[in-house]
């Protein structure tokens, strides 16, 4: 808690593609229409700069959201429609060992500032010019070409604790399960290697399995991880954006990529005038970080009355996505198996990418 507020470690966006994570959030009676704030795809600035994709079927989507893109001249709608026909072509496949930036090289700066890399830094939580371009790729094709509604924003209403735990712990209980929280697992007995599933960051698998499975666990340890830092801030003035989310225009000085306005958010009168603000692939130093992005507040969106709430840096936010990365597999030794965003799969570190994981996980416990 932070003056009276119920603050998440971090911003979340969940996009129409989580096809698992929205079924999941059914299942365990989330109402998702209520409980997330469906908006399209939409990185624009202040200045009402940037791609807005409209609710129409692939590649109309693309197609209608670049061609209206504002502030781009043609030269750059074109280059990015050639690049977009190119890997639709390719069937969204390359070499796993090239990264996003080398995939763009033939685009305009202007759509790699504006476009490719605020969704790369936002899905993959690295800048274009070290991120994978095939997970990358795989992430766009999921996000643009699979139907209808897939590229919309859905950004929670409520807290994450909320939003996904406390309803799958209802659930379970409900289904006569034992759910023990607030339990640190400190080792796996030998006994129990029959059936265990270990569902913890990389960093605690790798030290749960170390002697039990030690190659899986130095390649679970040897994971690299990039920082995401929110910083929260609070105004008096009036906002007026379309969205609750926006776009920034990210510079050395400035390190924000987005600002989520809370207080349209949330249904909690006192998130009124409570902004988070999204510096993914951060830095980990939190004092320069909260001078900076509340200077970039004021500076960007003239809320020269804004105040800091609190800065919250999560130094191990992702593993580093980067290209041909070899992940853990799902099987760490006979009967003990992994879930999480880190186990071997084809989504960067993404509450899909977990529960995926997780699914996955489960059938193969299912089958021993
Ligand atoms: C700041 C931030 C912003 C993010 N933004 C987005 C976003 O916009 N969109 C998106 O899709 N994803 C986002 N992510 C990523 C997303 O949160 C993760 O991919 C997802 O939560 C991973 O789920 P997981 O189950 O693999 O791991 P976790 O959510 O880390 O769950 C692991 C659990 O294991 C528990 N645990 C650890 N050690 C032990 C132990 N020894 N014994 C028992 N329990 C243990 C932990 O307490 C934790 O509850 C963000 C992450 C951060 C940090």
């Amino acid at each position: 808690m932070h003056q009276g507020l119920a603050l998440d470690n971090g911003q979340h966006i969940l996009i129409g593609a989580y096809r698992d994570t929205l079924q999941l959030l059914t299942t365990v009676g989330v109402a998702t229409q209520d409980s997330l704030w469906r908006m399209p795809l939409h990185l624009h600035n202040l200045a009402g700069h940037g791609v807005s994709l409209p609710q129409l079927p692939a590649p109309w989507n693309l197609l209608a959201g670049i061609l209206s893109a504002q502030g781009w001249s043609w030269a750059d709608k074109f280059s990015i429609l050639r690049a977009a026909t190119l890997w639709q072509r390719q069937g969204f496949r390359c070499d796993p060992a090239l990264t996003v930036a080398e995939i763009c090289q033939a685009l305009q700066p202007r759509v790699m500032k504006q476009l490719i890399e605020p969704l790369c830094v936002s899905a993959l939580n690295l800048p274009a010019s070290q991120a994978s371009a095939q997970v990358f790729l795989t992430v766009l094709h999921d996000a643009v070409w699979t139907g209808q509604g897939s590229s919309d924003m859905l950004l929670p209403k409520v807290d994450l604790g909320r939003l996904m735990p406390d309803a799958a712990h209802a659930w379970l209980s409900s289904h006569g399960a034992e759910v023990h929280t607030h339990q640190r697992v400190d080792a796996i007995e030998p006994w129990l290697t029959h059936s265990v599933l270990l569902a913890c960051p990389p960093w605690e698998a790798a030290r749960l399995t170390q002697s039990l499975a030690p190659e899986w666990s130095a390649l679970a340890a040897g994971l690299v991880h990039t920082a995401i830092t929110t910083v929260y801030v609070r105004t008096q003035q009036r906002l007026g954006w379309s969205y609750p989310l926006l776009a920034l225009d990210e510079n050395a000085q400035a390190p924000a990529q987005f600002a989520f306005d809370k207080g349209r958010l949330s249904a909690d009168p006192a998130m009124k005038g409570v902004l988070a603000l999204v510096v993914s692939a951060s830095s980990t130093d939190r004092d320069k970080l909260s001078t900076q992005v509340l200077q970039q507040v004021h500076d960007q969106l003239g809320l020269h009355d804004a105040t800091l709430i609190t800065t919250v840096v999560e130094k191990r936010a992702t593993f580093a996505c980067l290209p041909a990365l070899v992940r853990p597999s799902m099987q760490v030794s006979k009967g003990v198996f992994a879930c999480g965003d880190y186990v071997a799969g084809p989504y960067p570190a993404t509450l899909e990418a977990a529960v995926r994981s997780g699914f996955a996980a489960i059938e193969a416990l299912a089958q021993v």
